[in-house]
């Protein structure tokens, strides 16, 4: 309607896409569960950030999604949360392997985006594994035999794990390439595309960068079916 344009507008939102849904502005009016909006408004919170308000609906209607924002945009959780409501929703044995899985490409960047969903996906009892390199293989191994609904990994580890049969990919059905553009610069392209060969075809998949070069154009022409882009602010190319 007329507040959404009005909205986008002010945030310098613009979208691609058929019939985009229009932005969610409030917490209030997300629909999210209650064990979900409870965390959001314990952080203190007043609103969504305009990515948040632009993908989250898009995210919750199933669709693959590119969204462009720059760093420090409140990108996590434009993923995570519709992640949580994807994981509610499939109620699957986290023994089989993980539902939803994170690429990122730090060790860094894995951690905080687990430390983000165990805090806002506490009330919801997700269980959540980080896998990344420069640690031993071992306890990350027996965290996973355990069982998580969530996996945050770096391309390389992950890569490593698949190559020894100790992880399953076939359960997941939500997967998110997070700062897309700076796993290509580091060169993580044909892990990537090792990783997604073993995750079903069936599947949602959403790409959060915080740039657009043809790079990255390229692997979500490959990844990802019939998105919808959102950017935030001018898109550096
Ligand atoms: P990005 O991935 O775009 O760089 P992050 O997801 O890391 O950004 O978020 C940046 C910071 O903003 C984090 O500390 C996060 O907790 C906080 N944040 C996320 N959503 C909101 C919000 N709706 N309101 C205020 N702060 C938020
Ligand atoms: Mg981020």
């Amino acid at each position: 309607g007329l507040f959404g344009e009005a909205y986008r507008r002010r945030h310098e939102i613009t979208v691609t896409g058929d019939e985009v849904p229009p932005p969610l502005t409030s917490f209030e009016t997300t629909g999210f569960p209650s064990e979900i909006l409870k965390e959001v408004l314990n952080a203190g919170f007043s609103a969504p950030t305009p990515i948040q308000a632009q993908s989250w609906p898009i995210a919750l209607q199933s669709r693959d999604i590119v969204a462009v924002a720059k760093t420090g945009s409140g990108k996590t959780l434009g993923y995570l949360i519709p992640g949580f409501i994807h994981l509610k929703r499939s109620c699957k044995d986290p023994r089989l392997g993980p539902t939803v899985l994170v690429l990122s490409p730090t060790r860094e960047l894995a951690t905080q985006i687990q430390v983000e969903a165990v805090k806002f996906g506490k009330s919801s009892r997700f269980s959540c594994t980080c896998l990344y390199g420069g640690a031993p293989k071992g306890p990350q191994l027996k965290e996973l035999e355990r069982g998580a609904d969530i996996v945050v990994a770096t391309p390389g580890r992950l890569n490593d794990i698949l190559e020894m049969r100790r992880v399953s990919l076939s359960q997941v059905s939500y997967l998110v390439l997070d700062e897309a553009d700076r796993m290509l610069d580091m060169g993580f392209e044909p892990q990537i595309r090792k990783i997604v060969k073993e995750v079903p075809a069936r599947r949602q998949t959403l790409m959060y960068t915080a740039t657009w070069p043809k790079e990255v154009r390229k692997i979500a022409a490959d990844l990802l079916v019939n998105p919808v882009q959102v950017n935030i602010g001018n898109v550096d190319e």
